[in-house]
């Protein structure tokens, strides 16, 4: 089935959303951190500086910190990218010609690569920020942040969720109480496929009776995945935006459980 709903690949509602309330979400963006990061940065300051990228890593709770430095191994800023007009859901296509794109504000701000991993069985996780173009209504300094930011904590969020979904027998403890990796992301699937998506972004892996989309067995954890990150983005940043005026400021609105159970997560040490 190759049914997309193009839509949730352009992120002009999610812009025009945020601009409605630009200075309260840009005031909740990470800052502050005076040291680099541990793993590299190649990116050039039109992105990020490594000591916003650490902002970033310091945004997570301590034992989260430790399973992304663990798992992350380099950030790297590449030339603007969009997804072209041929993408779908379950197949995404990235473009560098805007002419390709689905619209010029289908932009794609970052991505993770697992390459490495892939090739070497040795589990590790790279990110990638791209350089943005937004057209002359949305090119605004604060509005630029705020897509990066969101898009680079969405990025740690998978860093540190992907080995629970792809490394066998991955386990994660709470004081002596060991809980296994996929077991954790099957009772957040349960738990989050009760209530609309968090995201509008997150809505693209939801079928339309609301369950995640499950169209390759092989590729169960994709759609888990990515509501988790937007999941956990919305519970470090404080909004998220899904179309839903008050949801948009109060992501956990309707969802106080999923809030505690985010909270859990992101406490969860690695057992080593
Ligand atoms: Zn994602």
């Amino acid at each position: 089935m190759t049914t997309s709903k193009l839509s949730e690949f352009d992120m002009r509602e999610t812009m025009t959303g945020y601009l409605y309330n630009i200075h309260d979400i840009f005031r909740k963006l990470p800052s502050g951190a005076r040291r680099k990061p541990i793993f590299a940065v190649e990116t050039d300051s039109m992105l990020f500086s490594s000591w916003e990228i650490q902002s970033h890593v310091l945004a997570f709770p301590p034992n989260s910190r430790q399973r992304i430095n663990r798992q992350l191994k380099k950030i790297t800023g590449k030339q603007p990218a969009w997804f072209h007009r041929d993408s779908t859901w379950e197949n995404p296509i990235e473009t560098n010609d805007i002419l390709d794109a689905i619209s010029p504000t289908a932009i794609i701000p970052s991505k993770t690569d697992n390459d490495n991993w892939i090739k070497t069985g040795i589990p590790e996780t790279n990110i990638v920020v791209y350089r943005l173009i937004l057209p002359r209504n949305f090119d605004h300094y604060r509005l630029r942040r705020i897509i990066l930011s969101q898009a680079l904590l969405h990025e740690m969020a998978h860093v540190l969720s992907y080995p629970s979904a792809y490394i066998a027998d991955y386990q994660l403890m709470q004081g002596s109480k060991s809980f296994k990796g996929k077991e954790l992301l099957i009772n957040f699937a349960k738990m989050a496929e009760k209530h609309p998506p968090i995201s509008h972004y997150a809505s693209l892996y939801r079928d339309v009776n609301g369950k995640f989309k499950v169209d390759d067995p092989k590729k169960i954890w994709t759609p888990i995945c990515e509501e988790l990150a937007e999941t956990i983005v919305a519970y470090l940043l404080g909004f998220s935006y899904c179309g839903d005026r008050e949801r948009n400021i109060d992501p956990f609105a309707d969802r106080p459980e999923i809030e505690e159970w985010i909270k859990m997560f992101l406490n969860l040490k690695e057992v080593k």
